[in-house]
């Protein structure tokens, strides 16, 4: 791992670490998925202990992948896994701290204490792995920060790395290097953040340039799992940064490798693309969150415009009403409208192939320009002009003009226009191979120039299958809205497909462009889940538990619902979520409001009840008969 070699993909078992039999198959399952790394976890000693009965079975087999030990809380655990494993994974947080959860001041000598007691409690381990040849990775996770990190940096991404480079001094001290570091967070702002930061300040403190292991936790199931991974993951990816990748689903393990290989491969060839002009100095700041500043032109920009979403239909016939579905518009022949769900498009661009009925209110029609020059409909058709257009023409829409540009486009004279131009909004395109840098950097120029207008980021694909086109997608543009730019997102396909297929993919491309929106934190569009992969300490079954979570909330739109096999990432990672599901005994589950333990031991029968009992108190709870379904 790390130098010159491939970004390594790696997963978790889920199975009782007790179970050698079944371990045993599911590690070689992930293998054969893709898996070249294989975590397991060791709660206690009797865990540890079996990894060698795992890892004995696995080689008889000829199954050679390494093997990663799993720790939280148990020292003991983790000097008994570095005898027999290739890797052991610590959680700082609590590793040699008892968390009580409670905000405790620290003086400057009880903070030093504290630190002394870690590296009474760490050095062990650090002498054993390097006895052993054993690596670690020092694993931060931003739900469980100590109460010593918290009481002094908050669970900000700075407290994470700082929780990191605490046992890290202890393990340079051992002239020990055989370490990975990683950031994780479930939310992908936060994570980037801190991996940026780690990297920034490894450099300061003169520390080696540590391989990087990316992550975001408890990034749920389905289409939004894969999004929400992809914005974190991909976003440090594009800038260059990670050296091994573990996706974590509420899915079966053996499916996480796959997801994280179409994150991965892409970078493969990705050093021939065409130059990007270097920038002498960044002018935003890489480690906090600060939105550009556009000037607002209709519903885009502002202070207040949430960013829209342009459906792109310009590949497909729009012939009757039922195609509109796709993106979110619903037509009812009984009582004669239209109805839009919680995902219906702001926009369509229908380029050269304009829709010949009445739109629903609301919906609004980008047209090419010359199209709309013969349009019938001037004032609610709109048009999108090339620069050359722009640069030429006369008869514009008095309120909002689109216009196509690149990087390539950026001259003084072009810049100028755009600056000056009250009714314009910006299509942001690329074709280099590396397009997300590209257009950051075509941001950057904007930003210098002083140039306001809103802009769509515009990203068009060749046909895959759908996961390709989510995680990709999630990871060019999702990298820019975590960076603060972007006021739309435009997202289309090409290729020779029926129209029907087309259609299909206009419905994959405007739900992945709202789930970008969520995933950074830009726009709330539907309930979103925060749920754990689950591993060998999960306390009940998280994929059946998550769906029956799913199907009786998911017209919730905006709360946030933790769901966790168990405590260990603590209820920080619920600070996150509005309401936690937590398992905390065999069939027994403990419900939270935020960080607030509310109701303990619930039976897990009684549990999902009891649960939306707490968002009725809290008037967080729509009956779904009252929300019309179409
Ligand atoms: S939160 Fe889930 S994945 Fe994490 S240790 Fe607990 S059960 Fe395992």
């Amino acid at each position: 791992m790390g130098a010159n070699h491939p970004i390594r993909l790696q997963s978790m078992t889920t199975v009782d670490t007790m179970d050698t039999q079944r371990s045993v198959e599911q590690v070689l399952s992930m293998v054969a998925s893709g898996c070249e790394y294989v975590r397991i976890t060791a709660p206690s000693i009797k865990e540890a202990q079996n990894l060698e009965e795992i890892k004995k079975e696995l080689r008889k087999r000829g199954c050679h992948v390494p093997l990663v030990a799993d720790i939280h809380f148990t020292p003991n655990a983790a000097e008994l896994a570095a005898r027999i494993v290739e890797k052991v994974r610590i959680n700082p947080g609590n590793y040699a701290d008892k968390k009580r959860f409670e905000i405790v001041e620290y003086t400057d000598s009880s903070y030093e204490a504290e630190l002394e007691k870690i590296r009474k409690k760490f050095t062990p381990l650090v002498k054993i792995c390097k006895e052993y040849g054993t690596a670690m990775r020092i694993g931060t996770n931003h739900g469980s920060l100590s109460d010593r990190i918290m009481s002094r940096y908050g669970d900000t991404p700075l407290g994470m790395v700082e929780s990191a480079l605490e046992f890290l001094r202890i393990c340079e001290d051992f002239n020990y290097h055989a370490i990975v570091l990683s950031m994780k967070a479930s939310n992908p702002q936060v994570m980037v953040q801190a991996y940026r930061l780690l990297v920034q300040k490894l450099d300061e403190e003169g520390l080696k340039p540590y391989p990087l292991h990316l992550g975001v936790t408890e990034a749920g199931d389905g289409e939004d799992g894969r999004i929400k991974s992809a914005v974190g993951i991909g976003t440090l990816l594009e800038d260059g940064l990670g050296d091994t990748v573990r996706v974590s689903l509420t899915e079966e393990p053996e499916v996480e490798a796959p997801v994280a290989k179409i994150m991965v491969d892409r970078y493969a060839n990705r050093t021939t693309h065409k130059a990007i002009k270097p920038i002498e100095e960044s002018p935003v700041n890489p480690f906090i969150y600060s939105r550009r500043q556009a000037r607002e032109v209709f519903n885009f920009g502002g202070h207040h415009h949430v960013p829209r979403v342009i459906a792109d239909l310009s590949q497909l016939q729009i012939s009757e009403y039922k195609d509109l579905r796709n993106i979110g518009h619903f037509y009812l022949p009984e009582p004669d409208k239209w109805r839009m769900n919680d995902q219906g498009a702001d926009y369509v661009y229908t380029g050269d192939r304009p829709i010949n009925f009445m739109l629903p209110n609301g919906l609004k029609e980008i047209r090419n320009y010359t199209v709309w020059l013969t349009s019938e409909d001037k004032v609610n058709k709109l048009p999108l002009l090339t620069k050359k257009q722009f640069e030429s023409v006369s008869e514009r829409h008095p309120e909002i003009n689109f216009v196509r540009f690149s990087i390539d486009d950026l001259d003084q004279k072009f810049l100028t226009q755009l600056q000056s131009d009250l009714t314009v909004i910006g299509l942001l395109e690329s074709s280099n191979l590396h397009a997300m840098a590209e257009m950051r950097r075509s941001f950057f120029e904007l930003l210098q120039e002083n140039v306001l207008m809103p802009v769509v980021i515009a990203r068009t694909y060749p046909v895959s299958d759908e996961d390709t086109l989510r995680i990709h997608s999630a990871t060019d543009i999702g990298g820019l809205f975590i960076d603060g730019f972007g006021d739309g997102v435009m997202l289309g396909v090409t290729g020779e497909i029926s129209n029907d297929e087309m259609l299909r993919r206009a419905e994959i491309c405007n739900k992945t462009a709202f789930g970008i929106l969520q995933a950074t934190r830009n726009r709330m569009s539907k309930t979103e889940y925060i749920s754990c992969p689950s591993c060998g300490r999960t306390l009940f079954d998280l994929q059946e538990t998550t769906a029956m979570i799913r199907k009786l909330t998911d017209h919730l739109k905006g709360v946030k619902i933790g769901i966790m096999g168990c405590i260990v990432n603590g209820p920080g990672e619920m600070a996150d979520a509005d309401y936690g599901y937590v398992g905390s005994g065999p069939g027994r589950i403990t419900l939270y409001r935020n960080k607030e333990v509310v109701k303990k031991n619930v039976p897990s029968k009684q549990a999902v009840d009891e649960l939306i009992n707490i968002m009725k108190e809290d008037g967080n709870w729509i009956d779904p008969e009252l929300i019309e379904k179409f």
